[in-house]
């Protein structure tokens, strides 16, 4: 039945409805309400976790304005009046999120990668469907490098995404042959 399928973004917005805040009556209304595949419900309930454990002891207000897939990936956007603490307790939520569906099937939620086609798309090998997958560098799967600047030097920090653990690893920036100047 298709509205088993839907069902799942209602449950969601219902369980976490200070983070949605959705409309009386309308769960589906909310801002935040996910646009997005069910593969993706168990790293949303995740961090919808680490974010209301971030937000409850600030007490600050805090509201999901998009939850989407573009690109092949999750995209979560927010606002609130955070204290710049928690602000970066839930921003690290979101990029765990993020990462997770980079390497989590949007359909069923096992593991995968994201395929070229009329759209990107991360699939497992089984929902892939005869797509091609996107070619990654060797040695670059699930790295996530953040470029910024401290003092006038540009610097670099780069983590692993660690699927099992749904953690990130630091990796060290040489190891990768990164410039940093
Ligand atoms: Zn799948």
């Amino acid at each position: 039945m298709s509205g088993v399928v839907g069902n799942w973004r209602v449950e969601l917005v219902e369980r976490y409805r200070d983070l949605f805040h959705p409309p009386a009556g309308a769960p589906m209304s909310a801002q935040g309400s996910p646009e997005c595949g069910s593969g993706w419900r168990d790293l949303l309930d995740r961090m919808c976790v680490r974010i209301r454990a971030a937000v409850r002891p600030d007490g600050g207000a805090f509201r999901f304005t998009q939850i989407k897939s573009k690109y092949g990936t999750l995209r979560v956007y927010w606002d609130g009046t955070l204290s710049p603490d928690a602000a970066a307790l839930v921003e690290e939520a979101i990029a765990l999120a993020e990462a997770r569906s980079a390497c989590s099937c949007e359909i069923c939620g096992e593991e995968g990668r994201l395929y070229e086609g009329a759209w990107l798309t991360t699939r497992c090998t089984t929902h892939a469907e005869g797509r091609s997958p996107v070619a990654v560098r060797p040695g670059f799967e699930n790295i996530y490098i953040v470029r910024y600047v401290v003092g006038g030097k540009s610097r670099i920090t780069c983590r692993r995404y660690d699927r099992e653990n749904d953690a990130f690893v630091d990796v060290d920036p040489a190891s990768l042959d990164i410039e940093e100047e």
